[in-house]
This record gives C-alpha cells, sequence and structure tokens, in this order.
C-alpha cells in the first residue's frame, strides 16, 4: 500500500465501492482517505444511564438489556422494528427504519449488551434509532476514540456505514508508518511544540483523548500554512533575485513643494506609515511589488500621488490605471485638481480619447514631457511608449489580471515599480496568505472627523417613509442615490428594471422640483460624463444607476445611498456601494431595500451591512458565506484549497508559520542544510508544477 493505490485494492471495497465512494466523497487513493477527516469523536470510555438523558440529539453510550422487540406496520406497505431498552434507571425506545429478517432473529433479547447511539425526543420521550449493539462479553476495550466520519444516506443504504469506514481507516492507519514521512525539521518542531507527522495522521482518525486531536489539528494546520507561505516566499525571494528595479534615491522638488504648499489636508498616520513603506521599497534597486489596501475613502488616492511624484524627482514618468472610464476620469479629475498650481503635467487615456489628443500623448510620453498618465486598459496598448516609466498604480486590482500587470512590466527596460491598490478589504488572514508574492501595507485609519455611515433596513410597507426621508434630505441640500440591481443573466432585463426604477422616481420625485440623472452601463461614454457631471455638478438632486458607480465615484454631497432589491447584492458590492455616500462632512445614510421574505443568507448579509461599517468585518463575514475561493475568484481558487486550515479562524496559526518561513528564507534560502532536506523533498513533490518559481530542484 502507498499513497497512490487506489482504494479499490483495499480490504473489503473492490470496484464497484470504490466507485460509489470516488462519487459521493472524492475519495479515490490511500491519500485522499488520509485526509478524509472525522466529523467529530465518539468517546465510548462513558456510559451514560437512561435516567441521565436530558438533552436531545446527543450520541450516547448505554448499558443494559433489550426487553421486547417487534415490527410495526407503521403506514400503508411500512414496516419498521421497535424495541425497548432498560438500564434499570429508566426504559428507552428502540427502533429500527430499516432491517433484514437476520437482524430479528440475531436480536439479543434480554441480554447484557452496550447500545450505542444517537437520542432523538419524540412526544416527550427519547427514542434511539439504529442502535449499534454490542453483547458485555464481546466489547472490546476502546483505548481510543471513535472517529464518526462524514457519510450520506445514499452510502449508509449500501453498507457503507461508520463501522465501515472506522474498519478501513483503521485499516490504512496502521499502515501510517510507511506512509507517511516527516516534513518539518525536528528542531521546529520541537520549538512550536508540533506533533510528529505520524502521530498527527493517527490522533486525527483514533485520537488517544480529545487533547491528542487537538495537537493533531494543529500539528496538519501548521504543516499546510506552512508549506503555502514557502511557496510564496520561494517564489518571492526568486523573482527579488531577478527583479532589478530603478531605484528612487531622492525626495525632490516637486515632492516637497507639494507636500510643503499644495497639500490640502494633514495626511493620517496611517497614509504617512504607508509612505513611508512604500518609499523604503523605491529607494532599493529592486522592483516594487507592494499591495496598498485600504478600505473606501481611507485616501489611498493622495498616497499614489505623492509616490508618482517620488517617480518624478528621480527623473521617471508614472502611470495610473483604473478599472473603469468614469473612475480613471474621476482620478484625472481629483490629481489634476490637486496639481493645477504645480507645473506637473497629467493626461488622461482612455477608450474614448479623440485620435488628436491620442498622438500627442503618445508623443509626450515619448519625448517624457508628460509626468504622469491616467488612464484605463488603453494604457496597457503596445502603442503606447513611454521614454522612461518608472512607476505604474493599479487602482482596484481585482478587475485586472496578472497577465495584464505582466504586460506593465514590459513597458521599461528596467520594469517600473507597481502599487496595486485595492478598496476590496480582504480578511487580514487571508491577505497574509494569498498577497504572500506582494508586500502589503494597509492604510487602517480613516481621514479625521468622518462621521460613521448610518445604515438601515427597510421594507416596501416602508416605502414611502424613505421616499419621505430622501425629500427631507434634499430639502437640506443634500443629494441621493437610487441603485438598481445588475440582472447579469439579461442585459434587457437589467434596463427595463432601471427605466422602469427611473420612471418610478420621476413620479415620486417630479420635476421641476427634482432634478434627475441616470447613469447606466450601456451608454456612451460622452453620455456618462454628462449623466456623472450633472450630478456632481450638484444639479440634480438625485441619481438612479446601476452598478456601474460602484466603484470610486466621489460626489461628497450625496449623503443618502438608497439600494433598491439588496439582497440580490453580494456583501463586498454593498459595502463598495455604501461608500459612495460618507464622504463629505454630513450625516450620511444608506438605506437597503429589500422584499419581505428573505433567505438566511440574505438576512445576514444584511444584518452585517447594518451592524458595521469595517470593511475587514464584512469581509470576514463575506468569506464565511461564499468561502475564499468565490472571494478570490475562481482562478485562484485552488491555490487555497486547504484541507483542515481554516483562513478566518486559524491567524494564529497563519501567522506562527508566515514568520517561520521568514526565518527559514533569513537563513537557509536554498535549503541547502541537510536538516531541511525532508522539507525541500516534501515541497517539491507537492508543488511539482504549480509555483513556476523553479530555483531550488
Ligand atoms: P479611496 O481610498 O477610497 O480611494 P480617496 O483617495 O478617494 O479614497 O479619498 C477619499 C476622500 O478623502 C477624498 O475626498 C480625499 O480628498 C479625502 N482625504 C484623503 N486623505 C485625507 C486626509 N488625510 N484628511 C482628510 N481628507 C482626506
Ligand atoms: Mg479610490
Amino acid at each position: 500500500m502507498n499513497l497512490d493505490t487506489s482504494i479499490e485494492f483495499l480490504k473489503g471495497i473492490g470496484t464497484e465501492r470504490a466507485k460509489l465512494i470516488a462519487n459521493v466523497l472524492d475519495v479515490r487513493t490511500v491519500e485522499d482517505f488520509l485526509h478524509f477527516f472525522p466529523l467529530r469523536y465518539l468517546d465510548k470510555s462513558k456510559v451514560y444511564k437512561v435516567a441521565d438523558i436530558k438533552e436531545d440529539n446527543i450520541e450516547i453510550q448505554l448499558k443494559g438489556r433489550i426487553t421486547e422487540l417487534q415490527e410495526v406496520t407503521y403506514a400503508k406497505g411500512k414496516k419498521r422494528l421497535s424495541g425497548k431498552f432498560t438500564d434499570g434507571s429508566g426504559t428507552l425506545d428502540l427502533v429500527w427504519f430499516q432491517y433484514t429478517k437476520w437482524m430479528l432473529e440475531q436480536m439479543p433479547i434480554n441480554r447484557e449488551v452496550f447500545i450505542f447511539g444517537r437520542v432523538q425526543e419524540f412526544n416527550h420521550s427519547f427514542s434511539m434509532a439504529h442502535p449499534e449493539i454490542e453483547l458485555e462479553d464481546k466489547k472490546s476495550v476502546d483505548e481510543r476514540l471513535r472517529p464518526i466520519y462524514p457519510s450520506s444516506e445514499k452510502l449508509t443504504k449500501r453498507g457503507l456505514n461508520q463501522k465501515f469506514f472506522q474498519n478501513t481507516l483503521a485499516n490504512v492507519v496502521s499502515q501510517i508508518p510507511n506512509l507517511i514521512q516527516e516534513n518539518l525539521p525536528f528542531s521546529l518542531m520541537k520549538s512550536l511544540k508540533l506533533m510528529s507527522r505520524q502521530e498527527a495522521y493517527l490522533n486525527i482518525h483514533f485520537p488517544l483523548n480529545l487533547d491528542y486531536a487537538k495537537h493533531a489539528d494543529r500539528r496538519l494546520k501548521f504543516e499546510e500554512a506552512f508549506f503555502f507561505q514557502l511557496g510564496y516566499a520561494l517564489k518571492k525571494n526568486y523573482n527579488k533575485s531577478f527583479a532589478i528595479g530603478n531605484p528612487f534615491p531622492k525626495v525632490g522638488d516637486n515632492f516637497n513643494d507639494f507636500y510643503e504648499n499644495f497639500l490640502p489636508f494633514e495626511l493620517t498616520d496611517a497614509q504617512k506609515r504607508v509612505l513611508k513603506e512604500i518609499r523604503n521599497d523605491l529607494k532599493k534597486p529592486i522592483q516594487m511589488n507592494r499591495l496598498l489596501q485600504g478600505d473606501v475613502g481611507s485616501g489611498k488616492t493622495m498616497v499614489a500621488l505623492l509616490a508618482m511624484l517620488l517617480a518624478m524627482d528621480n527623473g521617471f514618468q508614472s502611470c495610473m490605471m483604473a478599472p473603469t472610464e468614469i473612475l480613471a476620469t474621476q482620478h484625472f479629475n481629483s490629481i489634476s485638481d490637486l496639481l493645477k498650481e504645480t507645473n506637473v503635467k497629467v493626461k488622461l487615456l482612455t477608450g474614448s480619447t479623440k485620435t488628436s489628443e491620442r498622438k500627442m500623448i503618445h508623443e509626450e510620453l515619448l519625448s517624457g514631457e508628460l509626468s504622469i498618465l491616467v488612464g484605463t486598459h488603453a494604457v496597457l496598448e503596445d502603442i503606447v511608449q513611454f521614454k522612461n516609466l518608472g512607476l505604474a498604480i493599479i487602482d482596484e486590482q481585482h478587475r485586472f489580471g496578472v497577465a495584464q500587470r505582466a504586460k506593465l512590466w514590459a513597458k521599461n527596460k528596467i520594469p517600473p515599480h507597481i502599487l496595486v491598490m485595492t478598496a476590496t478589504p480582504i480578511p487580514r488572514t487571508l491577505a497574509m496568505s494569498y498577497y504572500s508574492d506582494l508586500d502589503v501595507s494597509v492604510i487602517d485609519e480613516m481621514p479625521v472627523g468622518r462621521k460613521p455611515i448610518i445604515t438601515a433596513h427597510r421594507r416596501e410597507k416602508d416605502r414611502l417613509t424613505v421616499y419621505n426621508f430622501a425629500k427631507e434630505e434634499i430639502a437640506k441640500g443634500r443629494q441621493v442615490y437610487f441603485v438598481y440591481p445588475l440582472i447579469e443573466e439579461s442585459e434587457t432585463l437589467d434596463y427595463k428594471n432601471l427605466m422602469e426604477g427611473f420612471e418610478h422616481i420621476s413620479e415620486i420625485f417630479p420635476v421641476p422640483d427634482y432634478q434627475i440623472s441616470m447613469l447606466h452601463g450601456k451608454m456612451k461614454p460622452d453620455d456618462k460624463d454628462a449623466a456623472m457631471q450633472y450630478f456632481a455638478s450638484g444639479k440634480a438632486d438625485i441619481m438612479v444607476a446601476t452598478t456601474v458607480i460602484e466603484v470610486g465615484v466621489n460626489v461628497p454631497n450625496a449623503s443618502v445611498m438608497i439600494i433598491e432589491s439588496a439582497e440580490r447584492f453580494g456583501l463586498s458590492q454593498l459595502h463598495q456601494l455604501r461608500g459612495r455616500v460618507g464622504r463629505g462632512a454630513e450625516q450620511s445614510y444608506c438605506i437597503l431595500m429589500t422584499s419581505d421574505k428573505l433567505s438566511a443568507e440574505s438576512r445576514k448579509r444584511i444584518k452585517t451591512m447594518v451592524e458595521t461599517n469595517d470593511g475587514f468585518k464584512i469581509s470576514e463575514v463575506d468569506m464565511q458565506l461564499r468561502g475564499p475561493g468565490d472571494i478570490l475568484g475562481t482562478q485562484q481558487s485552488g491555490m487555497i484549497d486547504f484541507k483542515r486550515l481554516d483562513m478566518i479562524n486559524d491567524g494564529n496559526i497563519i501567522k506562527a508559520a508566515k514568520s517561520t518561513v521568514e526565518h527559514l528564507i533569513k537563513v537557509d534560502s536554498a535549503l541547502q542544510n541537510p536538516e531541511h532536506l525532508n522539507l525541500k523533498n516534501y515541497y517539491i513533490k507537492q508543488y511539482k508544477g504549480k509555483n513556476k518559481w523553479g530555483k531550488i530542484s
């Protein structure tokens, strides 16, 4: 038997059962079986008394006699087997819905037995269905706890019950000395108090006691976190040894002049800190690959601008890319506004930039006259060439793929430094792992004076009140968003939804008292611009829109966000949408309109939104609801397909693994120390082909 042995060759399985198990449980090899972990354990060292049963739905062991047994017809053509069990302290009903004649005949009536199973309460009395029965004199002494494996009715019906799994796993586990090799250095296990790998696999299936099970769990989780981190650390190390970058040693006039004279506000401590982190990277002759995480409104744009000025001070150009035209335009507007008193030249390049303007931009980029280019994907086109691109900033990274990042690299002989900005906070533990190939900076503090947005959940019956509230706010001079969900399956439906909404809103908020602007994805860029402008300038009181306004739109006077059919939005989307308000000095509100019937998951999403403004908390709930794979996109989910490690609850283990790996890489980055041999071999075997860093082999 080795790890790759097909389970059909295991005792008691065979071709048919192997197929069934593979289909239902996705277990195909001995290794899969080792990773087929118990849901929980039964402690058979305890014996309960019938009189002590107070709680429903627990699994227990009792010792006594089965005193009665009979077949009962309980529906047309349906029979069950019904019995009574007593241990002197009381009587418990036993029931079998499936049974054979043989069972009926063999039942050890009136003999001392142990019975074992789950008690259930029906009509104020307890019963146990399908108990396991063992004669007292035959009972094996159980040293270890018994594992209970995930199973299904389909399997149980075919005889693949807990006993089957327990026996099969006992068989596999007995081979552990031949199957499992240690993959961590002894000194490490000692210092971190980790169980050996063999012990861990034994105790995760058949623990000596619950404490052993816990230790086994910790060891297996640590191992997963460790090798995952190691993969990234080696890759990062490998990249760094190649990724030369242009050092920016100077802080010069452009930066200083702006910082001293034109900074419109004091930077928050968090902004200062991340700026320092960026600056430290830029000083080195190594390409920066940094992720800047910060909740909506935390002030990432200013950090980006200051970094671009640093590039300029060192003789380099910068570009900043955003995923949509609206967003790029907005970045351009706010950056050129901030720089209007300086000599720094900034231009905007998008899909709808006119040919003549485009030509001019191309020329000025080549001559070096243009220092900062803001744009959309248009910036990536091959025809866009720089004289000396030193820094590329990508806003909202989730929408740009790795391939596109790579295109940016090629824009200069020595690749530009890369700063990726994201407002979609992902849980810290996930970031630590997933972004291990990027260095991470976090802005975890909002500019002072921001009032937390008040969020409320409202239903159809409250609609009039909601409209009246919007009217009151408009009367105070504020502006209001109405957002309608995108209907992914049907763009037509989507449009209809929005148009109906628009008409409805137009009736409730009629001209000339109210001006309404509308924005959706199907509009021409010029029309979008005009609609946006109409609202941003304050001419329109209301903006009716689809989620195109989700990212980055900045209208500080807008203080009410009303989201229609909010149950149809994902959590991070709701959070992004809410981030469109609360950008000014006024108290802002977000109103989540839903239908009356909500699924449990929708209710959880809405409740979370109402309870917190903290993007990190929201992303944690999001991850619990959807799983990390969905958050990062299916492409990446395979990489974080952990067997035991839980990204949310195992933060401490992930942290420990990360610092262990960092230390390891520092002292032996090529894993040449003989003590690291098993670790290196395991890594190579495990990650062959998955990680193209290829340095050690
Ligand atoms: P985001 O991180 O979502 O991109 P922005 O960069 O758009 O946030 O900043 C949001 C708003 O906060 C902008 O209006 C910006 O001018 C303002 N802002 C940024 N930093 C500060 C600060 N330190 N103090 C006050 N306002 C700030
Ligand atoms: Mg932004």
